[in-house]
C-alpha cells in the first residue's frame, strides 16, 4: 500500500509533526499511516508514546474545532457504549458456508463436478488459508465504512459496527473510488493471533474461568461485547478475503475480476488480507499437492488455521458455477486433520508451582494428537476441575490446537459405567504438607510456606529457563540434583556455586564444569527484562517484564514506583500493578536483588530513547503529594515532554518537584546548589513555556 518512497516521505512528515502542528488533515494522514504499519503490517515505525503524542494533538485540535471532525478520523474509532441490544441486519447477499473436504479424493471429485458445469475452460484455482475466526461483513459506501455485521445465520447478522470500528486493522475509509467502486460488501474473519489468544486464555485461567478451546470462540465473544472500548483491549484483528457485493459508478474494474487480483487490490487499499500466503494454480493436481504439503506448515503461521480454501479464481466462472442453497459450487474447504482425540483419565496429580499455586494435572492414556503424544494435561485449578465434572476413569476428549497447550474439552459422561471415582482436591501441600489456603476472591489454592522445596525448585527452574536468564547447562535435572545436595539453595546462590564440589560429582567432568561456569557468567549480562521475568513476580510475563525494564534506569527504580505510576505503563492494570508493587517493596526480595547485583548481575534498565520535547535533557524527581494530579500522571507528563525521571536525589538532578508533605528528598536536595526545587504549579508552567 505504501511504497518505499512514500514511507520515506511520510516519516519525514511524521518527524516534522512531532514539533507540533495545527494541520488537522496532515495529522490524520500520518496517524492513518502509522495505524496501518502497526495493525495491518505489525511493523510499527514509531514508538507508542510518539503515536500517542500525535493522537493527542489531533484530539485537541478537533476539540477546539468540532466542525472539522470527520467520521473516518482516527479519533472516531471510539464510540459510545451499546446499551441496547444489537440490531439485526440483512446481508446484501447470503453468507453461505463452504463445503468441506477431508482428503484428496474429495477435491478431485469436486473438480469433476465443476468441469461438468463450466466445461473444459482454462480455469485457475486460488488457494488461501482457512482462518479459525468469527465471520464478519463490512460495507463501504463512497469510501466510508458504513456497516459491519456478524455472520449470524448467513441471511441476517447483528450490526456490530461500533465494535468493528475498534479494530485497528479495519480502515474507517478506503479509496474504493480509485477503482470506480461506489458500494462494496467485503467479508472476512475476526480473529486473535496465537500469541494474543494464549494471553487471553491465561487471563481467563487466572480468574478461574475455563480457557476457550479456540480463537474463534474468543473472537466471537469479543465482537458481541457491549463496551466498544473493551473490544479494543482484546487485540482482535480482521482478515478480509471475499467481495460478496460490488457496485461500480460505471464500468467494472479489471482488478476485481479474479479472486487473486481482488485480494491484492484489497491489500493495496489498506486491508489485512491473505495476499502473502495465497497461491494460484492451473492444475487441480498441483492444488492437491499444495494442500498436502501445507498441512505440515500450519504451525508456522501467526494465526490458527484449520485448513485451506480452494476457489475458482475467475469470477466469471464462479458466476457460471453458481451456488446451491447451502454452498457456493465454486469453492471448497480443504480441512486439516482434527487435533482432537479421545483418551481415558487415569489419575490427577497435584503439582506445586513457583508461587505455591497447586495445579491439578490430568494423567491420561497417551494419545497422538497433531504430531505429538500427549499424556498429561493441565486442569488449571479446582474451579475448572469441578466445572468440567471430571472423574477418574472417564473417557475424555483432548484437544491440542497449534502451539496452544493441550486441553480437556469434556468428559463423555454417557460412557460412564459407575466405576469412575471422584477427584479429591488435597487440603495440604502434596510436597511439604503445609496447609493450603485460598482467599475467597481467588480461584487457586496455594502453599504459603516460603521454604516449600517444591516452590524453591520451581523458582530456580524458572530463573534459569530459556526466556529468563537462559542458563542452559543448568537445566531442571541439575537444579534438582544441586538443590538436594544443598549446592544451590536460592537464586543468588547460583552465582556463588562451589564448582570444586560439582567437579567431584559423578558425571561432571572438567568440560561440563567449565561450560556451566561460562553459562552462569554469561547470564550476568542478560538484559534487565530477562532478570525481571526470571524473578517470577506473579502475573509478570515476558511482555510485562519488558515494559517494566523499558521504564527504568535501574531495577531499583521499581522499588520507588507506586501503583499509579506502574499503571501508566502499557497493559499494566490494577491487579498486576499491585503484585509488582508488593514484590518490589518486600525486604526479602530487595535483599535478593542486592545480592544478585553484588555478584555482578546486570540491573540496568533498557529505557527507550526519550521522546523529544520541551523538557529534553532535563531530569526530574517528584516528592510529596501533588494536588492537581496523581504522581504517576505527573511523571508520565514529564516523560511525554522529553524529560527523564530519576529515582533519587543526586548531582544529576535538575528539578525536584515538591508536593504536600515533601520529606527527606527535599532536605537532601537543598544540599545541592544545582537542583532547582519547584512546586507543582511551576512544573506545569515549565511545560507550558517549553512547548
Ligand atoms: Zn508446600
Amino acid at each position: 500500500m505504501y511504497s518505499k518512497e512514500d514511507i520515506h516521505e511520510l516519516m519525514a512528515e511524521t518527524k516534522a509533526l512531532f514539533k507540533g502542528t495545527e494541520d488537522i488533515e496532515a495529522l490524520r494522514k500520518i496517524l492513518r499511516f502509522h495505524e496501518y504499519k502497526y495493525y495491518v503490517e505489525n511493523d510499527p515505525l514509531i514508538s507508542d508514546p510518539e503515536y500517542d503524542s500525535l493522537y493527542k494533538n489531533l484530539e485537541k485540535l478537533e476539540k477546539d474545532h468540532p466542525e472539522l471532525i470527520t467520521p473516518d478520523s482516527p479519533t472516531q474509532r471510539v464510540g459510545a457504549d451499546l446499551n441496547k441490544d444489537f440490531q439485526t441486519v440483512s446481508h446484501l447477499v447470503p453468507m453461505l458456508s463452504l463445503e468441506n473436504s477431508y482428503n484428496t479424493r474429495d477435491v478431485l471429485e469436486w473438480n469433476g463436478r465443476l468441469t461438468g458445469i463450466i466445461g473444459r475452460q482454462p480455469v485457475h484455482f486460488s488457494v488461501e488459508p482457512k482462518y479459525d475466526g468469527a465471520g464478519i461483513s463490512l460495507i463501504y459506501e463512497n469510501n466510508l465504512l458504513v456497516r459491519g455485521a456478524t455472520r449470524g445465520d448467513g441471511i441476517e447478522g447483528d450490526d456490530i459496527t461500533a465494535n468493528l470500528r475498534q479494530i485497528g486493522s479495519i480502515p474507517l475509509s478506503a479509496s474504493f473510488s480509485d477503482y470506480g467502486i461506489k458500494k462494496i460488501e467485503i467479508r472476512g474473519e475476526c480473529l486473535l493471533n496465537k500469541q494474543n489468544f494464549r494471553l487471553f486464555n491465561e487471563s481467563l485461567v487466572q480468574e478461574g474461568i475455563a480457557p476457550l478451546a479456540n480463537p474463534r470462540n474468543a473472537a466471537a465473544g469479543s465482537l458481541r461485547m457491549k463496551d466498544p472500548a473493551a473490544v479494543r483491549k482484546r487485540k482482535l484483528e480482521a482478515v478480509l478475503y471475499h467481495v460478496s457485493f460490488i457496485e461500480f459508478e460505471g464500468k467494472t474494474h479489471p482488478e476485481f475480476e479474479t479472486q487473486s487480483k481482488t485480494i491484492r487490490a484489497l491489500a493495496d487499499l489498506g486491508f489485512k488480507t491473505p495476499a502473502d500466503t495465497m497461491k494460484v494454480f492451473e492444475k487441480v493436481e498441483d492444488v492437491v499437492q499444495y494442500c498436502n504439503d501445507f498441512e505440515s506448515q500450519r504451525d508456522t503461521l501467526p494465526y490458527e488455521i484449520d485448513g485451506l480454501v480452494i476457489k475458482v479464481n475467475e469470477f466469471k466462472y464462479q458466476r457460471e458455477a453458481g451456488s446451491t442453497s447451502h454452498h457456493p459450487r465454486w469453492a471448497m474447504a480443504y480441512k486439516f486433520k482434527a487435533r482432537e482425540a479421545t483418551s481415558k483419565l487415569l489419575n490427577v496429580d497435584f503439582q506445586v508451582g513457583r508461587t505455591g499455586a497447586v495445579t491439578p494435572v490430568a494423567k491420561i492414556e497417551p494419545v497422538h494428537i497433531g504430531g505429538v503424544t500427549v499424556s498429561s494435561v493441565s486442569l488449571f485449578n479446582e474451579g475448572i476441575l469441578r466445572e468440567k465434572d471430571l472423574r477418574i476413569g472417564d473417557t475424555v476428549i483432548v484437544q491440542r490446537a497449534g502451539d496452544v497447550i493441550p486441553n480437556i474439552v469434556k468428559s463423555l459422561t454417557e460412557l460412564r459405567d459407575g466405576s469412575e471415582k471422584e477427584i479429591v482436591f488435597p487440603q495440604n501441600c502434596p510436597v511439604c504438607n503445609h496447609k493450603l489456603v485460598k482467599p475467597d476472591s481467588e480461584v487457586v489454592w496455594r502453599c504459603t510456606n516460603i521454604d516449600c522445596p517444591a516452590q524453591v525448585i520451581e523458582r530456580l527452574i524458572h530463573f534459569v529457563s530459556k526466556d529468563a536468564m537462559d542458563i542452559r547447562s543448568l537445566g531442571e535435572s541439575n537444579i534438582r540434583k544441586f538443590h538436594d545436595l544443598k549446592l544451590i539453595t536460592d537464586i543468588p546462590s547460583i552465582y556463588k556455586m562451589d564448582f570444586g564440589a560439582i567437579g567431584k560429582l559423578e558425571g561432571f567432568g572438567k568440560k561440563s564444569v567449565d561450560n556451566l561456569r561460562t553459562a552462569i557468567e554469561k547470564s550476568k549480562s542478560q538484559p534487565l527484562n530477562r532478570l525481571i521475568f526470571g524473578l517470577g513476580v506473579r502475573y509478570v510475563g515476558e511482555a510485562t517484564a519488558k515494559e517494566l525494564a523499558k521504564n527504568v534506569n535501574a531495577i531499583y527504580d521499581l522499588t520507588e514506583m507506586n501503583v499509579e505510576r506502574l499503571q501508566q505503563m502499557k497493559d499494566i492494570g490494577q491487579k498486576v500493578s499491585e503484585t509488582i508493587f508488593e514484590f518490589f517493596h518486600d525486604a526479602h526480595n530487595i535483599s535478593l536483588i542486592k545480592a544478585l547485583e553484588s555478584y555482578g548481575v546486570n540491573i540496568k534498565g533498557i529505557r527507550e530513547t526519550a521522546v523529544e520535547g520541551g523538557l529534553s535533557g532535563k531530569t526530574f524527581l517528584f516528592t510529596g503529594t501533588l494536588s492537581s494530579m496523581k504522581r504517576g500522571d505527573a511523571e508520565k507528563l514529564a516523560e511525554d515532554h522529553g524529560g527523564k525521571l530519576l529515582s533519587s536525589v543526586s548531582a544529576n538532578l535538575n528539578y525536584l518537584v515538591t508536593g504536600e508533605a515533601a520529606g527527606s528528598k527535599l532536605e537532601k536536595a537543598k544540599k545541592y546548589k544545582s537542583i532547582q526545587i519547584i512546586t507543582e504549579e511551576e512544573f506545569l508552567n515549565l511545560i507550558k513555556s517549553n512547548s
